[in-house]
Formats: structure tokens, sequence, C-alpha cells
């Protein structure tokens, strides 16, 4: 008997794709399928200005390595140029000049490279005002395990998630009288909550299971003891995923004796601050890890690490954190295939090993490291 199956094609504007159904499909299907097409339609043709910030020591080197990956990634960005650091102090007589504030004001998203905070000279760090006055409340980093990169661990994934605007880093500190020092530790249940919130969220929709709270309530009983309160009756409206309470210093000995057993940490700016950098170490270090500062309107994406001076200017700099955060950025605006592709060829690039920086064992450069994610990039379907 002879069997006639009707197929019809979906054209996708703007784009080389087809897809051919057949006719019986269900609407469902269909759907989805329409979806798909026009949501990867639209990440070819919306341009999004994302504003760029170079920053100064290895910055200027990393943010270019991460502008080179992510145009040959096929992302539509165009990138509008901000200064802040060192170099804008002398330039402007500002390190963070507010019209770079402005600027992230006006496109609300921003790479940013490290900037210099020089120590014990009464300058206010440049990231601290710039969190603040953004009210960049949520710092977001990232930590996985990555082929080809030798630790002690394999299968390390969790996030940290770090309260960015208070505690010690209100930057309310004076002398009350000469030889003694206060600083203020600022707490408020408003700040408490909405990070806590963010970091259920997270865990909610990204398949994670449970969120560790870390504290030092037993010795800052009001402060801590505040934010612990809240953590509990945040918890208390997600009882389907685990909340799990631990000191700071018993979650940094766990987490040497086994990062595998995390997944969502949550805690306040200052402890975030000094877990981050312990993370990375875990992970093969601070040039691999991600971070993204989130508010309710603006975001600013970049590396855990700082300025690096003694790298600056050498191209030995290691790119991928920094690249790894404009990825950060490119889902947030919607970019995710863009995404995708870079992440998935940073990995290839570690596992295949060739034209690594020295903090990763090799002998490379900035240059060929960025070349060799650039032409693991090229193996992928656009
Ligand atoms: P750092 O992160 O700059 O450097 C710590 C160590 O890690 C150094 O040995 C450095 O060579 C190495 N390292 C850092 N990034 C690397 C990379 N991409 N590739 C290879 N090696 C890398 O920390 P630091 O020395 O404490 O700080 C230097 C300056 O950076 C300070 O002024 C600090 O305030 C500032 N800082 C800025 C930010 C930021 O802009 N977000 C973050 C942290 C520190």
């Amino acid at each position: 008997m002879l069997s006639l199956r009707l197929r019809f094609r979906l054209v996708s504007p703007g784009s080389r794709r087809t897809a051919v159904y057949p006719l019986d499909s269900s609407p469902s299907h269909l759907y989805v399928a329409l979806q798909r097409m026009s949501r990867s339609s639209r990440e070819r043709t919306v341009t999004t200005p994302v504003v760029l910030i170079p920053g100064d020591g290895i910055g200027p080197e990393v943010t270019a390595a991460a502008r080179a990956v992510v145009h040959a990634a096929g992302a539509e960005l165009q990138w509008v140029q901000a200064d802040a650091g060192i170099g804008a102090a002398e330039r402007h007589g500002d390190p963070l000049p507010e019209e770079t504030l402005q600027r992230i004001r006006q496109y609300r998203v921003a790479l940013k490279g490290p900037c210099t905070t020089p120590v014990g000279k009464g300058f206010r760090s440049i990231n601290v005002r710039l969190r603040q006055e953004l009210d960049l409340y949520a710092s977001v980093r990232p930590v996985h395990s990555l082929p080809g990169v030798n630790t002690p661990y394999q299968g390390v994934d969790l996030v940290v998630v770090r309260e960015n605007t208070e505690g010690l880093y209100s930057g309310l500190e004076h002398v009350v009288v000469p030889g003694v020092v206060e600083s203020l530790r600022i707490i408020t249940r408003t700040a408490a909550d909405r990070i806590v919130r963010f970091a259920f969220d997270l865990a909610r929709n990204r398949g994670r299971r449970r969120i560790t709270f870390c504290h030092k309530a037993d010795v800052l009983p009001l402060s801590d003891g505040l934010f612990l309160a809240t953590a509990r009756s945040v918890a208390d409206d997600f009882p389907f995923l685990e909340f799990e309470e631990l000191h700071v210093d018993a979650l940094c000995m766990q987490l040497a004796l086994d990062p595998t057993r995390f997944d969502v940490l949550v805690m306040e700016n200052l402890f975030g601050d000094v877990l981050s950098d312990l993370c990375s170490g875990l992970v093969g270090g601070l040039g691999l890890v991600p971070g993204a500062n989130i508010g309710s309107r603006y975001a600013v994406f970049e590396a855990v690490h700082g300025s690096a001076p003694d790298l600056a200017g050498k191209g030995l700099a290691n790119p991928i954190a920094v690249i790894r955060s404009a990825a950060l950025l490119l889902e947030y605006i919607g970019q995710a295939q863009a995404a995708g592709r870079i992440e998935r060829a940073v990995r290839q690039t570690l596992q295949a090993s060739r034209g690594l920086t020295r903090d990763l064992g090799g002998n490379g450069t900035t240059a060929t490291i960025t070349q060799a994610v650039i032409s693991h990039l090229g193996e992928e379907q656009p």
C-alpha cells in the first residue's frame, strides 16, 4: 500500500535555518519550533550596546582578548567605551568619573576590567563605589572544575553569592582617638533579605538544590544574628530547597576537605570576598573564574581577579576569567547561543592544553590562549 507523508518547511527570517516537519506535527511541537527559530533569529539581528571599561593593570589586555572572542563568537554587541581606574584619575581627576556611571545607567550592562585601589592612600575602592552607586547588590561567581586543569578536586560545581553593598565595605571608618580606629560593619534586614532571596531564586531557576548560608553569629550576635534570622525567614519561603547554616571558619575547612558537596553559598560582603578567591583556587586559580555584579536595574560583569600589577603590560595575563565573564554577560542579555559557544571553546582550549598561560602550567601568552579559544570557536556550528 502506498503511504504518502506530507511535510512542510519552517524558514527562520534573517538566518539560514530551516526545519522540516511532518504535516501532522502537534500544535505544541510547532509552537516550540517556531519559538526556537524566532529566538535564534532575534539573537542574530539585535545589536545590544554594552559599556566596556578596560580598567588598569592587566585590564586593557584581558578585556581586549574578551572583545576579540565575543566578536568571533558572532555576538551582536556594540561596545561603548568608558573610563575608570588609575588612568582615569589622572585624566579626569576621578578614578570613577560620573560620565562612566552615566553610560552604565544609560545602557544598563557593562563588561569591566579590574581597577587598582592604591593601599593606604585614602583612595576609596572604585569597585566598591561602582557597586554601591549602581546598587549592584549581588555578586555571583560560578566556580566549576574545568577539563584539563590540574587540581586536587574534580567535580566542583558551586556558585558563590556575596552581598555586595554593605558589611565592612560600607566604607565607614573613623579615628576615635589617636591610635584607635573604628570601622562600621553595616547589616540591614533589607539587604540581608534580598541577597538570600536572590540565592534561593538562583538555585530554583538553575536547578540547584542546596543553599549554604555562612556567618559568624556566635561572635557577632547582633549583626550576623540579624543576617542569620533573616536568612532563616527567607528559607522558610522555599521549603522545597535545602537550607544549611555554617560558621564561616567551618565552611573554609569543609571547602578544603570536600568542595564537591556544596551547591550555592550565600554570605555577607567580606566573607564573600575572601571565599571567592579561596573557591577560585579550588578550580585552578584567579585566571579562570568569572563574575557578575547584579542589581535590579544594572549589571556589571568582571573577573574575580584584580589588576595583577606584577603581570601588567607583559602580555602574560590569563584572559579566560574575563572571557567567561563576557559569556555570562551574553547570557544575561539573551544571547545564550554565543555564550554557550564561548564556554565550550574555553573548555576545549583547556582540554587541548595548547597556548596556555603560565598560571595554567603553559608557556603561552594572553595572545596565544586567546587565539586558541578563537580557533575552537571555529569548530562550533554557528
Ligand atoms: P590580583 O587578583 O590582582 O592578583 C593576585 C595574584 O593572582 C597575583 O599573583 C597575580 O599575578 C595573579 N593573577 C591575577 N589575575 C591573573 C590573571 N588573569 N592571570 C594570571 N595571573 C593572575 O590581587 P591583588 O594583587 O591583591 O590586587 C591587585 C590590585 O587589584 C589591588 O589594587 C586590588 O585592590 C585590585 N583589585 C581589583 C579588583 C576589581 O577590579 N574587581 C578585584 C580584586 C582586586
